[in-house]
Order: C-alpha cells, then structure tokens, then sequence
C-alpha cells in the first residue's frame, strides 16, 4: 500500500524532473548521491530512470560490462514495446540514454568494496569512494561453469558462455552445447547458423526449457540430443578438441571430436561483494526482507541478484521499478 502510494506520485508525474540536460556527463568530482546503484542491467538502469525522474542524485555504477547480460543477446522478441523485437545490445544502450536523459550519473567503474554499516552507505571502486543515502544493487547473475580444468586451460579457446560473442568463429564444426534450459536451446538454435551440427549435452532424458523452445530445437535439423550425458573431460591442444561424454545411466564414457564448447546451465548470482554485509541465501542469491528492502534498511535489491524465478529482462525492469519506489519511500520517510 505504501510502496503504490509512492508509485502514485512517481508515475503520475509529467513534468521532466529538475534534473541535469539530457546527455550530461558524470561530474567526475562528484562522490555524494541520494541513491547509488550498482550494475547496469534493465533492473539498474530502469531504477535509474525512476529515482532520477522522482528528483533524485543519482548515480550508476555500470561495472565493466555495462548493459548486464542482454549485450550477449541477440534478438530479444519478449520485451514489450518492440512489435518486430530489438537487439539485446540496441536495447540497452537505449536504456542507458534514457537514463541519462533523465539525470543519472552513469560511471563505468567496477564496485570493489562496500561498507553499509550505516547511512550514507559507502561504495568504493578501485579510486574512488561515493556515498549514498540509500543504494540498490542490481548485479545480476554470472554463467554457472561446469566445474571441470578444461573449462578454464580452453576458456577463449572453445569453450565459451556466448553464443552471440564467439559462435561466428566456429563455422563448419562440430560445436557441443551444455545444458537443458532455455539458454541452451537459445545458443544452440543460434549456433546452428555456424556449425555443422549443434549437440547438445544434457544431464537428464527431458529439457527444462519452455515448449516453444524445446518445439524449435526439436524441428531444427541440424541440432542433435545427448540425453543423460554429462561432460567428464575437454581435450585439446592450443584450442578445444575433444569432449569426453560420460553417460550418467550406464557409465560409459565417450570421446567426441568438438570444434568448441559452449556452456549454458544457468547462472550465479553476483553477490560475492556483498557477503557477510546483507543476508544472502544458501544460493548467494540476496534475501528481501520488507518489499525490495535487504537486511540492511536502506540497501534494496533488483532483478536477478535477487530473482531465481523469472530471470526475464521485463522482470528485472520491474524489479528495478519496485526498488526505485521503495527508496523513494524511504528517503521521504
Ligand atoms: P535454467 O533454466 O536454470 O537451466 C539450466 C540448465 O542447465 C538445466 O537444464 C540444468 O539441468 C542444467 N544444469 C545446471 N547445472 C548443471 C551442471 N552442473 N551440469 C550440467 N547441467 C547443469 O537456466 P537458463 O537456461 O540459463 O535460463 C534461466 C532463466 O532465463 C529461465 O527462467 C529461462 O526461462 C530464462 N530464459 C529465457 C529465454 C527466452 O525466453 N528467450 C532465453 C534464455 C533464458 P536440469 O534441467 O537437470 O536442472
């Protein structure tokens, strides 16, 4: 009730907010805001939008991949508002001018500490130290690894978590996906413009991924199925390969000529930073405790550091809406 009663005068607001011209640059001498956030993926930048429009100093503290993980995205056919899709990359680079427009301070910093033991909570980067009456941390989840050595000795050599960054490399090859959800699919649906054939390698006799998905794949010729199968090994020499195929029913074990590997089971939620300072789960994931609000009052969360349900760019925007309400709230309180 309170959180849509602050909605109410944030929405309903016309007017354009008293904020900085629209493409200002940061003011790199500037360290104080009313409201830091960090990460820069739609739930950080929709957050942006909101607490600059509601008249808030505002500042983004990108990381170094701004844009979170819809840079590594191709078409995006499931946000609303773009009848024939939009490119991930196009898509956030629109958010961030609109954040801009609004006022926000955007810097392209890594957060390498934080101290949120009392307002105004301090957030560091490598040279700089800036402070904020309440602060959102909206930094999403990282690609989970398989765990194995080769992942690491054939990272940059075959083995990838992007489909759209390195799937042109490996045309004409045979190119083994790992996972059974809808990023898996996505990357091997994709990468079948470049392979000869796309296996894809999933641990179990059923995919999770969404019927639509899984319809697309199954009528895509040039996309193959390794039930049951988990990935025991990767072999090479300067690049990727071989994968060795370990089928978890029987035991066996298979070694299979592979072009590249691309690993797609899901995500980590990026919250090492923040350990020991917010309650976070047994996942990592951060725990909400009143609305958006963490265990610390003052510090709220967005979008897939908190959210292991939906995961969706629109979600995560609406996370990012939500946060920018409650610390309206807040502040005002
Ligand atoms: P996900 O749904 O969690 O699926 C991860 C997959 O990887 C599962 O099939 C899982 O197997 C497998 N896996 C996990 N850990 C593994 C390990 N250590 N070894 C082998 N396999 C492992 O993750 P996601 O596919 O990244 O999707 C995340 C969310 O984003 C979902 O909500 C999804 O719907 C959404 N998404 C949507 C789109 C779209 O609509 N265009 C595209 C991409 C993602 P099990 O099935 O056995 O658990």
């Amino acid at each position: 009730m309170m959180a849509a009663d602050a909605g109410a005068v944030l929405e309903t607001r016309d007017s354009p907010p008293s904020k900085a011209p629209e493409g200002s640059p940061p003011k790199k001498d500037k360290t104080k805001f009313d409201v830091v956030i960090i990460g820069a993926g739609p739930a950080g930048y929709t957050a942006g939008i909101y607490c600059s429009r509601a008249g808030y100093d505002t500042l983004i503290l990108s990381g170094i991949l701004p844009g979170g993980q819809l840079v590594n995205t191709t078409e995006v056919e499931n946000y609303p508002g773009f009848e024939k899709g939009i490119m991930g990359p196009d898509l956030m680079i629109d958010m961030r001018k609109q954040c801009q427009r609004m006022g926000t301070t955007i810097v392209d910093d890594e957060v390498v500490n934080t101290d949120f033991r009392h307002s105004p909570f301090k957030v560091l980067t490598a040279t700089e130290e800036y402070e904020g009456r309440a602060v959102i941390i909206a930094t999403g989840a990282t690609p989970r690894k398989l765990g194995l050595e080769g992942e690491e000795t054939f990272g940059g050599r075959g083995v990838s978590y992007c489909a759209t960054c390195d799937g042109p490399f490996f045309k004409n090859q045979e190119i083994l996906v790992a996972g059974g959800g809808d990023s898996a699919i996505e990357e091997a649906t994709f990468l079948t413009k470049f392979a000869s054939t796309v296996h894809i390698v999933h641990r179990r006799s059923e995919l999770r991924a969404s019927k639509i998905m899984q319809e697309r794949a199954f009528a895509n010729e040039k996309i193959k199925f390794r039930w049951d199968t988990a990935i025991s090994d990767i072999k090479g020499d300067q690049k990727i390969q071989q994968v060795v195929l370990k089928n978890l029913k029987t035991g066996a074990e298979e070694t299979v000529p592979a072009g590249a590997l691309f690993v797609a089971i899901g995500h980590v939620p990026n919250t090492k930073l923040f350990k020991g300072q917010i309650e976070l789960d047994e996942n990592g994931y951060v725990v909400l405790k009143e609305r958006s609000e963490t265990s610390v009052k003052g510090v709220f969360a967005a979008g897939d550091v908190h959210d292991k349900r939906y995961r969706q760019a629109v979600t995560a925007a609406g996370y990012g809406c939500s946060a920018a309400l409650d610390v309206d709230k807040y502040l005002t309180d």
